[in-house]
């Protein structure tokens, strides 16, 4: 936890926000009132066990594999209720995880979850052009708000999604589970504390081979764009989060489209370099043509790497003195138990929305690099 305190500390000053770490809410909002049941919660016991209720808005892939179940083993929060569009979903996710029928909601009657005690916060689990107004109304609902990567699709959307939080006291995170991965943050500690002297080089790709034509990711109105928005922000984190620092400016090239079809809307593949700041080179690349998984950071004393980096868990990891050696965690339960404690002690979360906001800006720089073939700076 030292850990992450320390890489929060480092983020909140790279965003400008140290000053507000603590205490971020307002005084005039009192956790404690947060803390009222209902008869129907007390039955299950969770909101006397003292733990805050999550709502998972979007019963997709990520929500209902990965989510729920590490909803299961959390300390600090719990599944209380879903958001969803797709009616024939709820008696499976009600019986199996126990959710009363007061705590179940759809896009239209979605607001009126400001009524409800037992949400404490909705968690965003939507393709990415929708996060924007569900984060917005979840936060004038009066709930603090866990939002999927990437945060939006524009630097003006995050700004609207982090003042509609400040404007509720209410805390805005962003779903990026590797900040609680122990390889990920021995990747944090290794390059930011210099333990092998400075980077010199840092590469990084994540990649994977894409399935059905007619999904989301690949309808840029929805994704916002191909793998860089999906994985390859994963990359960008890694650069950042190893180095401690942000790109200054970045070129960025295409990658060919072998199934144009596929890819009508979004890019296929790409690579791009960062200039960093003391001359590091920095690689990254991402595709949804082509399987790849790593972190590489090449040191004055030595080489040190994950690979895979980004899978939800089986990180591999290896510095000059061998092989990485920690213990398997639940990476999205440390990540929600997180956020639930950060509430709790009226703090910034480890990852708050100003990080995602910081990778949107940097994503947006990519694409205009790619698409103008030009060097694009980055304030
Ligand atoms: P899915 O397509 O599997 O699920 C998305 C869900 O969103 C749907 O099942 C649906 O739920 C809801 N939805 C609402 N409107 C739409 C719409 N117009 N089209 C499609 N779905 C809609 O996506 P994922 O779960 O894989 O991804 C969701 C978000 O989570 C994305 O932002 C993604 O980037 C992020 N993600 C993050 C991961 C991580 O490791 N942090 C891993 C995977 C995804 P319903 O039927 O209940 O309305």
């Amino acid at each position: 936890m030292e850990r992450n305190n320390t890489s929060r500390r480092r983020f909140l000053r790279n965003l400008g926000l140290a000053g507000l770490s603590v205490p971020l809410i307002s005084s005039g909002i009192n956790c404690a009132n947060e803390k009222k049941t209902n008869p129907q919660t007390m039955i299950n016991g969770n909101k006397k066990a003292g733990k805050l209720g999550i709502a998972l808005l979007g019963l997709g892939g990520y929500a209902g594999g990965q989510l729920a179940p590490a909803l299961q083993s959390t300390e600090h929060c719990y599944l209380a209720g879903i958001v969803t569009g797709t009616p024939s979903k709820i008696p499976a996710w009600q019986s199996k995880y126990s959710i009363p029928g007061n705590n179940v909601y759809n896009y239209e009657t979605f607001d009126k979850i400001k009524d409800n005690a037992d949400i404490d916060i909705v968690y965003i689990v939507t393709p990415n052009a929708l996060h924007k107004d569900f984060v917005i109304r979840a936060a004038q609902a009066g709930k603090h708000v866990i939002c999927e990567k990437p945060m939006a699709l524009s630097v003006e959307d995050c700004d609207e999604m982090i003042a509609a939080c400040k404007k509720a006291g209410k805390l805005l995170s962003i779903g990026y589970r590797l900040h609680f991965e122990p390889h990920n943050l021995e990747m944090m500690r290794l390059g930011t504390k210099k333990i092998y002297g400075n980077i010199k080089k840092i590469g990084a790709g994540f990649g994977f081979t894409i399935g059905d034509p007619t999904q989301w990711r690949l309808k840029k109105a929805l994704s916002g764009g191909g793998p860089l928005q999906d994985v390859g922000i994963y990359c960008v984190q890694g650069i950042c989060y190893t180095t401690g620092l942000e790109p200054i400016a970045v070129t960025a090239q295409e990658g060919p489209k072998t199934d144009p079809d596929k890819f009508r809307e979004v890019e296929q593949s790409l690579t791009w370099q960062f200039e960093m700041p003391g001359g590091i080179i920095a690689e990254g690349k991402s595709s949804y043509g082509q399987g790849m998984n790593f972190l590489k950071a090449e040191a004055e004393k030595g080489i040190f790497e994950l690979t895979p980096a980004y899978n939800y868990s089986g990180q591999a990891g290896r510095t000059p003195e061998g092989t990485m050696n920690f213990p398997k965690i639940n990476q999205q339960a440390k990540q929600m138990d997180a956020f639930a404690l950060s509430i709790r002690n009226n703090q910034l979360s480890i990852v708050p929305g100003e990080l995602g906001k910081r990778d949107v800006k940097i994503i947006a720089a990519i694409y205009e690099a790619m698409g103008t073939g030009k060097r694009i700076t980055i304030n």
